[in-house]
């Protein structure tokens, strides 16, 4: 376990090229929140618990923004996914020591293909249009996993909390200022 903390902690922010999350939260805000931060508002929107960010800018103009690599990685995952609206889905496969970690971008127009290799802080994508606008209009959804993507990048557990925990990392812990990070 320690190990993963280890590797989470390398992820940086996947909406400045320079992956600092501090600057990220002053031009970003998060609509959603890790798993049932948030849920009462969610769950009863959309029938499940959320996997990661939702990555808004705080200008409220979304589209076109570019998507940067959170880490070095190799990019093992590009297109549709049913049920996933507005764009597509990236993933990329990250190696740190012998712990590998999974970065997941959706409702993005990719800028990258499967099989590339990527650095941290190289653009991959812009977000795409994402049809309903307002609060969960168009956004980075950006989230990190321990379970393989690349072999089910859409994986969604939905209603199933044991299995989002023990596949998702929560990026608000390695993120957050300490002071925003425990308003559970
Ligand atoms: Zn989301």
């Amino acid at each position: 376990m320690g190990s993963i903390l280890e590797a989470v902690k390398l992820i940086r922010s996947p909406v400045r090229a320079d992956g600092d999350w501090g600057a990220t939260w002053k031009e970003w805000w998060d609509a959603t929140g890790f798993g049932h931060r948030t849920v009462a508002e969610y769950i009863k929107r959309f029938r499940s618990y959320h996997t990661g960010l939702d990555l808004n800018h705080r200008s409220g103009i979304d589209l076109g923004r570019s998507v940067y690599a959170a880490a070095d990685g190799v990019v093992c995952f590009v297109g549709k996914v049913r049920g996933w609206r507005g764009g597509s889905v990236i993933v990329i496969e990250h190696e740190f020591g012998d712990t590998r970690l999974w970065t997941r971008y959706a409702h993005v127009d990719p800028a990258v293909n499967q099989g590339q290799v990527v650095s941290a802080g190289e653009v991959i994508a812009h977000i795409a249009d994402y049809p309903p606008k307002g609060r969960i209009g168009d956004h980075l959804h950006f989230d990190v996993a321990v379970c393989n993507l690349c072999n089910n990048p859409g994986l969604w557990p939905g209603l199933d909390l044991e299995r989002l925990q023990a596949c998702f990392v929560d990026p608000v812990l390695f993120s957050m200022p300490e002071s925003e990070s425990n308003d559970s």
